[in-house]
Protein backbone atom coordinates (compact mmCIF):
# COMPACT_ATOMS: atom_id res chain seq x y z
CA UNK A 1 0.00 0.00 0.00
CA UNK A 2 1.15 3.73 -0.37
CA UNK A 3 2.33 5.42 2.11
CA UNK A 4 0.42 9.03 2.39
CA UNK A 5 3.30 11.78 2.78
CA UNK A 6 3.97 13.47 6.02
CA UNK A 7 2.91 16.88 6.24
CA UNK A 8 4.31 19.59 8.75
CA UNK A 9 1.86 23.11 9.20
CA UNK A 10 4.06 25.50 10.75
CA UNK A 11 2.56 28.71 11.17
CA UNK A 12 3.30 31.55 12.98
CA UNK A 13 3.86 35.65 12.99
CA UNK A 14 5.77 37.76 10.34
CA UNK A 15 9.58 37.41 11.42
CA UNK A 16 8.81 34.70 13.49
CA UNK A 17 11.73 33.04 11.58
CA UNK A 18 9.07 29.95 10.06
CA UNK A 19 10.72 29.79 7.10
CA UNK A 20 14.46 29.41 7.35
CA UNK A 21 13.03 26.99 10.10
CA UNK A 22 11.05 25.59 8.24
CA UNK A 23 14.15 24.94 5.59
CA UNK A 24 16.34 23.50 8.23
CA UNK A 25 13.85 21.34 9.42
CA UNK A 26 12.74 20.13 5.85
CA UNK A 27 16.74 19.28 5.35
CA UNK A 28 16.84 16.93 8.37
CA UNK A 29 13.70 15.57 7.94
CA UNK A 30 14.62 14.72 4.30
CA UNK A 31 11.38 16.20 3.29
CA UNK A 32 10.46 19.25 0.88
CA UNK A 33 9.92 22.73 2.41
CA UNK A 34 6.56 24.73 0.59
CA UNK A 35 6.90 28.46 1.45
CA UNK A 36 3.27 29.94 1.24
CA UNK A 37 4.27 33.42 1.92
CA UNK A 38 5.98 33.39 -1.20
CA UNK A 39 2.99 32.91 -3.09
CA UNK A 40 1.29 35.88 -1.49
CA UNK A 41 4.09 38.16 -2.20
CA UNK A 42 4.36 36.79 -6.04
CA UNK A 43 0.83 38.26 -6.42
CA UNK A 44 1.46 41.06 -4.20
CA UNK A 45 4.70 41.66 -6.88
CA UNK A 46 1.86 41.40 -9.52
CA UNK A 47 0.09 44.09 -8.32
CA UNK A 48 3.21 46.63 -7.57
CA UNK A 49 4.62 45.81 -11.21
CA UNK A 50 1.22 46.59 -13.03
CA UNK A 51 0.93 49.68 -10.80
CA UNK A 52 -2.30 48.36 -9.30
CA UNK A 53 -2.72 49.53 -5.52
CA UNK A 54 -3.22 46.70 -3.40
CA UNK A 55 -5.48 47.80 -1.08
CA UNK A 56 -7.60 48.00 -4.17
CA UNK A 57 -9.40 44.61 -4.15
CA UNK A 58 -11.45 45.66 -7.06
CA UNK A 59 -8.81 46.19 -8.98
CA UNK A 60 -6.81 43.10 -7.52
CA UNK A 61 -9.44 40.82 -8.43
CA UNK A 62 -9.49 41.89 -11.85
CA UNK A 63 -6.17 41.40 -12.43
CA UNK A 64 -6.58 37.81 -11.07
CA UNK A 65 -9.56 37.26 -13.74
CA UNK A 66 -7.99 38.76 -16.30
CA UNK A 67 -4.63 35.94 -15.82
CA UNK A 68 -2.21 38.37 -14.67
CA UNK A 69 -1.08 37.30 -11.78
CA UNK A 70 -0.57 33.41 -12.61
CA UNK A 71 1.96 31.57 -9.71
CA UNK A 72 3.40 28.44 -10.01
CA UNK A 73 5.76 26.84 -7.54
CA UNK A 74 8.02 24.28 -8.53
CA UNK A 75 10.31 22.07 -6.70
CA UNK A 76 14.13 21.76 -8.47
CA UNK A 77 16.18 19.67 -6.54
CA UNK A 78 14.23 20.46 -3.94
CA UNK A 79 14.45 23.48 -3.74
CA UNK A 80 11.16 26.03 -3.86
CA UNK A 81 11.04 28.07 -7.18
CA UNK A 82 7.80 30.46 -7.36
CA UNK A 83 6.93 31.37 -10.56
CA UNK A 84 4.75 34.43 -11.68
CA UNK A 85 3.51 34.25 -15.05
CA UNK A 86 6.13 31.98 -16.09
CA UNK A 87 9.09 33.29 -14.50
CA UNK A 88 11.11 32.57 -11.16
CA UNK A 89 10.39 35.66 -9.04
CA UNK A 90 13.15 34.53 -6.26
CA UNK A 91 14.39 37.49 -5.19
CA UNK A 92 12.16 40.46 -6.15
CA UNK A 93 9.39 39.16 -4.12
CA UNK A 94 11.80 39.83 -0.50
CA UNK A 95 11.48 43.17 -0.81
CA UNK A 96 9.88 45.11 1.41
CA UNK A 97 7.25 46.56 -0.78
CA UNK A 98 6.34 43.14 -2.11
CA UNK A 99 6.02 42.05 2.08
CA UNK A 100 3.55 44.64 2.51
CA UNK A 101 1.66 44.53 -1.21
CA UNK A 102 1.43 40.62 -0.19
CA UNK A 103 -0.01 41.70 3.29
CA UNK A 104 -2.83 43.65 1.79
CA UNK A 105 -3.50 40.99 -1.17
CA UNK A 106 -4.09 38.22 1.40
CA UNK A 107 -6.76 39.90 2.76
CA UNK A 108 -9.15 38.96 -0.32
CA UNK A 109 -11.23 35.55 -0.98
CA UNK A 110 -10.43 35.05 -4.29
CA UNK A 111 -6.73 35.43 -3.93
CA UNK A 112 -6.25 32.88 -0.90
CA UNK A 113 -8.95 30.32 -2.40
CA UNK A 114 -6.43 30.38 -5.72
CA UNK A 115 -3.43 29.23 -3.84
CA UNK A 116 -5.05 27.37 -0.95
CA UNK A 117 -6.16 24.76 -3.89
CA UNK A 118 -2.80 24.57 -5.55
CA UNK A 119 -1.30 24.32 -1.94
CA UNK A 120 -3.17 21.44 -1.26
CA UNK A 121 -2.82 19.87 -5.03
CA UNK A 122 1.08 20.44 -4.42
CA UNK A 123 1.10 18.74 -0.97
CA UNK A 124 -1.30 15.76 -1.93
CA UNK A 125 1.57 13.34 -2.97
CA UNK A 126 4.33 14.75 -1.44
CA UNK A 127 6.30 15.22 2.13
CA UNK A 128 6.66 18.34 3.23
CA UNK A 129 6.84 20.97 5.65
CA UNK A 130 4.37 23.66 4.74
CA UNK A 131 4.71 27.34 5.87
CA UNK A 132 2.21 29.63 6.47
CA UNK A 133 -0.48 31.57 8.40
CA UNK A 134 -3.45 29.10 7.36
CA UNK A 135 -2.14 26.37 7.01
CA UNK A 136 -2.98 24.21 10.38
CA UNK A 137 -6.49 25.71 10.14
CA UNK A 138 -7.27 25.98 6.47
CA UNK A 139 -4.76 24.30 3.76
CA UNK A 140 -4.11 21.39 5.77
CA UNK A 141 -6.64 20.94 8.87
CA UNK A 142 -5.39 17.32 8.42
CA UNK A 143 -1.69 17.69 9.26
CA UNK A 144 -0.79 15.06 11.57
CA UNK A 145 1.88 17.63 13.05
CA UNK A 146 0.94 21.36 12.96
CA UNK A 147 3.41 23.61 14.99
CA UNK A 148 2.42 26.95 16.08
CA UNK A 149 5.56 29.19 16.32
CA UNK A 150 5.88 32.76 18.30
CA UNK A 151 8.17 34.99 19.57
CA UNK A 152 7.50 38.29 21.46
CA UNK A 153 6.99 41.36 18.79
CA UNK A 154 10.31 43.15 20.24
CA UNK A 155 12.15 39.60 19.70
CA UNK A 156 10.88 39.29 16.08
CA UNK A 157 11.00 43.30 15.35
CA UNK A 158 14.94 42.91 16.52
CA UNK A 159 15.92 39.84 14.69
CA UNK A 160 14.23 41.22 11.48
CA UNK A 161 16.49 44.66 12.43
CA UNK A 162 19.84 43.02 12.86
CA UNK A 163 18.93 41.01 9.15
CA UNK A 164 18.23 44.45 8.08
CA UNK A 165 20.86 46.04 8.71
CA UNK A 166 23.57 43.77 7.75
CA UNK A 167 22.16 43.98 4.40
CA UNK A 168 23.10 47.34 4.74
CA UNK A 169 19.43 48.49 5.27
CA UNK A 170 19.24 51.83 7.14
CA UNK A 171 16.04 51.36 8.96
CA UNK A 172 15.56 52.20 12.90
CA UNK A 173 14.54 49.40 15.13
CA UNK A 174 11.31 51.43 15.67
CA UNK A 175 9.91 51.31 12.19
CA UNK A 176 10.98 47.68 11.79
CA UNK A 177 8.70 47.03 15.20
CA UNK A 178 5.91 49.57 13.91
CA UNK A 179 5.46 47.66 10.55
CA UNK A 180 5.70 44.47 12.47
CA UNK A 181 2.71 45.21 14.45
CA UNK A 182 0.94 46.39 11.97
CA UNK A 183 1.57 43.20 9.50
CA UNK A 184 0.80 41.37 13.10
CA UNK A 185 -2.69 43.44 13.05
CA UNK A 186 -3.23 43.18 9.35
CA UNK A 187 -2.84 39.11 9.47
CA UNK A 188 -4.79 38.44 12.38
CA UNK A 189 -7.72 40.73 11.82
CA UNK A 190 -8.53 39.95 8.56
CA UNK A 191 -12.26 38.06 7.79
CA UNK A 192 -10.90 35.35 5.77
CA UNK A 193 -8.15 32.75 7.24
CA UNK A 194 -7.36 35.17 9.78
CA UNK A 195 -3.68 33.89 11.72
CA UNK A 196 -4.44 31.55 14.29
CA UNK A 197 -3.46 28.64 15.90
CA UNK A 198 -4.90 25.83 15.51
CA UNK A 199 -6.56 23.73 18.44
CA UNK A 200 -4.78 20.88 18.27
CA UNK A 201 -1.20 22.65 17.53
CA UNK A 202 1.62 22.50 19.54
CA UNK A 203 2.89 25.94 20.50
CA UNK A 204 6.83 26.59 19.96
CA UNK A 205 7.84 29.52 21.29
CA UNK A 206 11.33 30.90 20.14
CA UNK A 207 12.19 33.80 22.11
CA UNK A 208 14.76 32.22 24.27
CA UNK A 209 15.78 29.41 21.59
CA UNK A 210 18.46 29.99 19.10
CA UNK A 211 18.38 29.04 15.68
CA UNK A 212 19.83 25.36 16.20
CA UNK A 213 17.33 24.91 19.03
CA UNK A 214 14.35 25.63 17.47
CA UNK A 215 15.01 23.25 14.47
CA UNK A 216 15.84 20.79 16.73
CA UNK A 217 12.34 21.48 18.82
CA UNK A 218 10.56 21.25 15.25
CA UNK A 219 12.20 17.66 14.22
CA UNK A 220 11.99 16.27 17.71
CA UNK A 221 8.06 17.45 17.96
CA UNK A 222 7.19 15.83 14.39
CA UNK A 223 9.19 13.01 14.74
CA UNK A 224 7.26 12.53 18.22
CA UNK A 225 3.91 12.92 16.35
CA UNK A 226 4.63 10.31 13.93
CA UNK A 227 6.03 8.14 16.11
CA UNK A 228 2.80 7.97 18.11
CA UNK A 229 1.47 6.57 15.35
CA UNK A 230 3.30 4.26 14.42
O1 LIG B 1 5.54 34.76 5.42
P1 LIG B 1 5.68 36.00 4.59
O2 LIG B 1 6.05 37.23 5.37
O3 LIG B 1 6.57 35.79 3.40
O4 LIG B 1 4.22 36.26 3.99
C1 LIG B 1 3.89 37.43 3.33
C2 LIG B 1 2.45 37.80 3.64
O5 LIG B 1 1.59 36.85 3.03
C3 LIG B 1 2.09 37.78 5.12
O6 LIG B 1 2.18 39.04 5.72
C4 LIG B 1 0.67 37.31 5.15
O7 LIG B 1 -0.19 38.41 5.14
C5 LIG B 1 0.47 36.58 3.85
N1 LIG B 1 0.33 35.13 4.03
C6 LIG B 1 -0.93 34.63 4.25
N2 LIG B 1 -1.14 33.29 4.33
C7 LIG B 1 -0.11 32.44 4.22
C8 LIG B 1 1.21 32.92 4.02
C9 LIG B 1 1.39 34.29 3.94
O8 LIG B 1 -1.88 35.39 4.37
N3 LIG B 1 -0.35 31.12 4.26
Amino acid sequence: MKESPVLIALDGPVSSGKSSLADAAAKQLGILHLDTGAMYRAVGLAALRLEIDPADEQAVINMLNAGQAQVEVRFNQGKQQTLLNGQAVGHAIRSQEAGSAASSVSRYAQVRRNLVLIQQQLSKHQSMIVDGRDIGTVVLPHAKVKIFICASPEVRAQRRYQQLKSQGSEVSYESVLRELEHRDFQDTQRNHDPLRQAEDAVVLDTSKLNFKQSVDAIVRIANEAYEKTR
